[in-house]
């Protein structure tokens, strides 16, 4: 349950936010949008690409035993074809015959009312629509051209096993991770960027031996992602890891895990997490006729080894950062007032400013030289900075919109005892650090 305590933030607080601070706008917004298309501005394409970063490091960095990938967005419909997509892969619908709305048909409360205008038994039969993305390929805009964008990154994956295990010279256990765009034309996007039509995953396919240690293998990841979470702030009773019964699970699958986030809406879905058996690597076999099994030189016998996947959403995931991340506080200013402000409480890591650094008045040249310089060498050390000048509590004011941690302000004192006022976001605490040890400084906390 939501915390009784808060109130939470609504959707169009933070789409306001987001537009208003340069996160997130409408795609072609001055031709009136496209519905289920966004796009992130100068602090949101910052924001989403410290959170792929984070998933980057933790998942194929920091471990010798997943290797980077990153394949086409079109590929052979083929590839389709085998995994199920062409057949099976669309969303029951139903349309209004008198507003001409378009529903699915899981999402409706009551089929028997349109939710939109409010008619009653005005609902066509329910028929499927097949949520891929059409494109042709070649000068021929006919059906043998006719091509798909993913709906998701891992089967590029999948057709590439081979490939990529004998030349990484890898053996299972071992994961393939990939993030990039899919794309799937939902029947009703919505709710900012939660459900889009163009979006980024984050997956790892990771491909263990038939020896009996594939569910610890499963459990592992799950536990791993769990700390991921924790350790980027997300906060612990807004997030659930839900277990799949056996009936909500796809037939080949052993298990699987939604990591949901409690969102102003409601629950909703960022990764989920499964094992999916032999199931994909059987598919493209038995399609493509060609053996992508592994074989392993010391029982010198072929297998097909077992799938524990990751499919989390950067775009879901970036947007789980900034609700969670949204406060709206009321406190005193030094004189007694009471004073509200908007804060983004972001873990410092993905921050897309973490130090900004003010000289206290525009037109005093010794200021403004002497704060540019930290700021540049704040930059160039690796801190992700903001220079600005002016009045101090506007310039706070915005910076925790954005949620940057720390502000420097170089004032008339610094000339004399070179040493800056650092304040911190969440506190608001104030102190005087040298400027030679500023760097050090940061970077402790950082
Ligand atoms: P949903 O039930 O919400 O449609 P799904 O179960 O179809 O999602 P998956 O196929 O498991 O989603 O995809 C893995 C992840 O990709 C999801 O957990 C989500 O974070 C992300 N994702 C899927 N569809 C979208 C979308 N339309 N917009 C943004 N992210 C998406």
């Amino acid at each position: 349950m939501e915390p009784a305590t808060e109130k939470r933030v609504t959707m169009d607080e933070i789409t306001a936010l987001a537009k208003r601070r340069g996160f997130i706008f409408p795609s072609s917004e001055i031709y009136g949008g496209i519905g289920g298309f966004y796009d992130y501005g100068p602090l949101g394409a910052i924001l989403k690409r410290n959170v792929k970063d984070a998933w980057w490091r933790e998942n194929v960095e920091l471990r010798d035993d997943v290797v980077a990938f990153d394949s086409s967005i079109v590929m052979n419909p083929l590839v389709w074809k085998a995994s199920g997509h062409v057949d099976q892969f669309s969303d029951r619908m139903i349309d209004c015959t008198i507003c001409k709305h378009r529903f699915r048909v899981d999402h409706l409360k009551d089929a028997s009312k349109c939710p939109d205008c409010g008619s009653k038994g005005s609902f066509t039969e329910p028929r499927d629509f097949n949520l891929m993305l059409k494109t042709w390929v070649g000068p021929m805009e006919d059906t043998a051209a006719v091509a798909y964008l993913r709906p998701e990154t891992a089967q590029g994956i999948f057709v590439n096993f081979k490939n990529v295990y004998q030349s990484a010279r890898k053996r299972p256990p071992f994961g393939i991770a990939q993030i990039g765009k899919s794309f799937r034309n939902e029947i009703t996007p919505g709710n900012f960027t939660f459900r889009m039509r163009e979006f980024e995953q984050a997956e790892l396919e990771y491909f263990v031996p038939d020896d009996g240690k594939d569910m610890a293998a499963f459990q592992e990841w799950v536990d791993k992602r769990k700390r991921w979470y924790s350790d980027y702030g997300v906060r612990a009773d807004r997030l659930r890891f839900y277990e799949l019964t056996e009936k909500e699970r796809p037939h080949y699958a052993k298990a699987g895990i939604d990591v949901e986030y409690l969102f102003p809406w409601g629950w909703g879905e960022l990764e989920s997490i499964a094992h999916r058996g032999t199931y994909d690597l059987d598919a493209h076999m038995a399609l493509s006729g060609k053996d992508l099994r592994f074989f392993d030189e010391a029982s010198k016998a072929h297998y097909t080894p077992l799938l524990i996947e990751s499919s989390a959403g950067m775009d879901r995931t970036t947007l789980t950062m900034l609700v969670d991340a949204y406060e709206k506080e009321t406190s005193t200013d030094p004189t007694g007032k009471a004073t509200e402000r908007v804060v983004l409480r972001f873990h410092p890591k993905i921050a897309p400013v973490q130090a900004a650094v003010f000289a206290l008045a525009r037109n005093k040249p010794e200021l403004v030289e002497r704060a540019r310089a930290i700021e540049s060498d704040l930059r160039r050390r690796g801190v992700r900075t903001q220079y600005d000048e002016g009045n101090i509590g506007q310039l706070y004011r915005r910076q925790d919109e954005i949620g940057t941690p720390f502000c420097i302000v170089f004032d008339f004192d610094s000339l004399d005892d070179a040493k800056v006022t650092v304040r911190e976001r969440d506190s608001m605490q104030q102190e005087r650090v040298s400027v030679d040890a500023l760097a050090g400084y940061l970077d402790e906390k950082l």
